[in-house]
């Protein structure tokens, strides 16, 4: 091993200090054990299965671990249930744009469901605003501790109810005012998103972005249906794209229509890990297709998708990939690079994040090793003879 190799076999601490770029996080799944403590007794909230923050952490983790959808669910009725009013909205969200900022993420796009938001009798619109305001509290406190984030909201519409035009147009209102694009999520069988074909012609129309959640749960047609019926932008997961991927006994592959399709039209995977594994998607890192996709050169992308249930952040997903695919900071820069170029923001902006964040970034850390110190020569040297 050289000392290239070396330095470039990023610590723990580098892989947090890298500049990272997130594309596909939940709002709700997100959330501060204490905070969610905190803001069912402000809100009279009663449900809570512990309000000791520990044990609701654990709580949390344990659900989304269990391998049963029902005690998946539940963990997001709970979130959900405590993001009510418009103070709690704007708490989560700043406490969102603060986490990441500390977790070395400089560009994130953070969805959520403003339907799911108005039990407390707020409307769509004060929804959006709330969580607006509080990612712009949330960078602007992150600057104050010397980090910077910036946070594009994504407004997502439920595959089983029938809203989605309605979150459509809501969307492209406030397009110019932190709201970045449009995604859909929730079960994906039996609710496939040909379902919601008005909203995604109407962004289209209006030359505006979307996601879909696809290929995570569900096989090939889910993707297909995304990519050839919706138009979709960009695939949630898509990590089921590997269907299509044949690896034979000698080592060669071949694709098939669609993921050659995917990786021609360079479509971005928004791919989870961590998320995978807890819903059965991967059996373990090592195994995750990740490590063949970024072989091929697929578009793939690193996400969290929901850091509270998966107690994950993109640290952490980087750790675990590094891990176990030893991934460098070069991989690092290469899966950043890749999310930045596939963002909602415009062009140049993207441009300007790659060229004058990300790149001297990772350029900083692959210098360290030129720095490190050098032993001392005073008093160590063993006498000879
Ligand atoms: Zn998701």
């Amino acid at each position: 091993m050289t000392s290239q190799t070396i330095a470039n076999t990023p610590t723990p601490d580098q892989i947090r200090r890298a500049p990272k770029v997130l594309l596909h996080d939940h709002l709700d799944g997100g959330l501060r054990p204490g905070t969610v403590v905190d803001l069912a007794r402000e809100t009279g909230y009663t449900n809570l299965p512990a309000t000791d923050p520990d044990k609701l952490a654990l709580w949390f983790h344990q659900a989304a671990d269990s391998g049963s959808l029902e005690r998946y669910l539940e963990t997001f009725s709970h979130t959900v249930g405590v993001m009510q009013t418009r103070d709690a909205l704007v708490r989560v969200a700043a406490e969102c744009a603060e986490n990441l900022a500390e977790d070395g993420v400089v560009y994130a796009e953070v969805r959520y469901a403003p339907e799911q938001h108005l039990e407390g009798g707020l409307t769509l619109e004060e929804v959006v605003e709330a969580v607006g305001e509080g990612f712009r509290q949330g960078e602007r406190r992150a600057r104050e501790n010397g980090r910077r984030i910036r946070v594009g909201a994504l407004l997502t519409a439920m595959r089983h109810a029938a809203r989605a035009l309605e979150i459509a147009e809501l969307a492209n209102r406030y397009r110019d005012r932190g709201v970045v694009g449009f995604d859909i999520a929730g079960a994906e069988a039996g609710y496939p998103p040909t379902r919601h074909l008005d909203a995604f012609e109407y962004l289209k129309r209006e030359n505006n972005h979307f996601t879909i959640h696809a290929g995570e749960a569900f096989g090939l047609p889910s993707i297909w249906q995304a990519l050839q019926w919706c138009g979709a932008d960009r695939l949630g997961h898509g990590v089921r794209i590997i269907d299509d991927i044949h690896v034979r006994d000698d080592g060669t592959v071949e694709l098939g229509r669609l993921a050659a399709y995917v990786r021609d039209k360079r479509i971005p995977l928004e791919l989870c890990p961590s998320s995978n594994l807890q819903t059965g998607a991967a059996a373990s890192y090592a195994e995750h297709p990740i490590g063949l996709l970024r072989r091929l050169h697929f578009r793939t992308t690193v996400n969290t998708d929901n850091r509270l249930m998966s107690h994950t952040s993109m640290s952490r997903e980087f750790e675990h990939l590094v891990e176990a695919f030893g991934y460098t900071l070069d991989d690092m820069q290469w899966f950043s690079v890749n999310a930045m170029k596939s963002a909602f923001i415009p062009f140049d902006e993207r441009l300007a994040m790659i060229n004058d964040v990300v790149k001297p970034g990772y350029a900083e850390l692959k210098s360290e090793w030129l720095f490190r110190q050098t032993p001392s020569t005073s008093g160590s040297v063993t006498p000879e003879g």
